[in-house]
């Protein structure tokens, strides 16, 4: 999609620090990191939310998660634990629509969840 911040990422057109990159999904560090480790894995198709996510593209989940486990294995996270998180539509401050997923992790953040 041509004005989406994230598939022009993807396409090199806007510098990022990737992590991990597959024909299906890309992983870069967050610009405004809010822990010590904060990647976004994001699919490679522009979907714009999990709203969009239907029986015929929700196979993207596989590799996010699988992405998600190997990054975190990657970046040290796996052991100490990480949060993944999707912000959906406005309310929960999703700022960029394009699907995606934050890692984060690097320090401990308690139980709750808001
Ligand atoms: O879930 P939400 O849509 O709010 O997250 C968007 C994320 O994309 C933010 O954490 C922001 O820092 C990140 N971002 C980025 N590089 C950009 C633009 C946004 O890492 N060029």
């Amino acid at each position: 999609m041509s004005d989406c911040i994230f598939c022009k990422i993807i396409n090199r057109e806007i510098p990022s620090k990737p992590v991990y990159e597959n024909d299906r999904v890309y992983a870069f560090h967050d610009i405004n990191p809010e822990a010590p480790v904060h990647v976004l894995i994001v699919p490679k198709e522009h979907i714009a939310s999990h709203n969009e996510l239907t029986v015929e593209n929700v196979g993207i989940m596989k590799d996010i998660h699988l992405a998600a486990n190997e990054i975190a294995k990657q970046l040290g996270v796996a052991e100490t634990g990480y949060r993944l998180i999707n912000n959906c539509g406005t309310h929960a401050g999703q700022t960029v629509f394009h699907l995606h997923y934050h890692l984060v992790g690097g320090k401990p953040m308690g139980s709750k969840i808001l």
